[in-house]
């Protein structure tokens, strides 16, 4: 049996450096044995992953979807690589940039995250400034809910609120990279810790929460068939560790 492990990394597989230097080498002997294949499904540009391999000893990926499910990376990766061209397609023929910041306007304490968080398919603020952080997502999402066939309002940590294109986010842009590789979702095991990772667990039917996750993440999680969703006694990459041994991908 192949496994393909499509892991958040920030809170996920990083917070703890003991944990993740001991996870690392065992998911990059099963890549080599060919019985994984490893994602990396991030809020992080492709940019700040290639720096992880070397700063954070991030194992190298299979495949790297970036900007929270908006942009699908191949190897090899380089800084000025491109992103997958028939994803971009999708996503732009329903998603336009200035219709996004409307959702946004006027939105009392909220801040643009820096450029390099807002591109042509992905608009993103912080709310931790605005005087009811909960308050204000929860206004934007209802501004956004009638125009549901195009956009979407991801809700993450209390602070990070994205625009993106409705037919994208991190668990759609999984399904779409395994279809390409002709691989089966039943292979799937999805890891995460916060609110923008719920759509993975939506989506596969198997997923570890790790215990450090955001109140939001388990909430999901405590909705979802215990079978279906693994949570986590450690954190970080050693839950993520014990989630593989409880999924039988890693020997205990
Ligand atoms: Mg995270």
């Amino acid at each position: 049996m192949s496994w393909i492990l499509a892991s958040d990394v920030d809170g996920t597989l990083t917070g703890d450096q003991q944990s993740l230097n001991h996870l690392a080498p065992r998911l990059r002997e099963m890549q080599d044995a060919g019985r994984l294949f490893l994602i990396y499904s991030t809020g992080r540009r492709l940019s700040q992953i290639i720096s992880g391999f070397a700063d954070e000893g991030l194992p190298q990926p299979n495949a790297v979807i970036c900007q929270v499910g908006t942009e699908i990376y191949l190897p090899p990766y380089r800084e000025d690589s491109r992103p997958l061209e028939s994803w971009r397609e999708r996503l732009l023929a329903q998603y336009r940039r200035d219709e996004a910041l409307v959702f946004l306007e006027g939105i009392d304490g909220l801040a643009l995250q820096p450029p390099e968080f807002n591109t042509e398919l992905k608009t993103s603020c912080y709310l931790d400034g605005c005087p009811n952080p909960e308050h204000a997502a929860a206004e934007i999402i209802r501004r956004v809910q009638p125009a549901s066939d195009r956009y979407q309002a991801v809700w993450s940590s209390g602070r990070d609120l994205d625009i993106l294109p409705a037919a994208s986010g991190k668990g759609k842009a999984i399904e779409f990279l395994i279809k390409l590789r002709e691989m089966s979702s039943d292979q799937v095991i999805v890891a995460g810790d916060s609110g923008n990772d719920a759509t993975m667990f939506e989506h596969f039917r198997r997923g570890v929460v790790v215990a450090n996750a955001q109140p939001e993440l388990l909430r999901v999680a405590e909705q979802m068939n215990h079978d279906r969703v693994f949570v986590a006694s450690l954190p970080y990459a050693a839950g993520v560790e014990e989630g593989l041994e409880f999924y039988g991908v890693l020997s205990s």
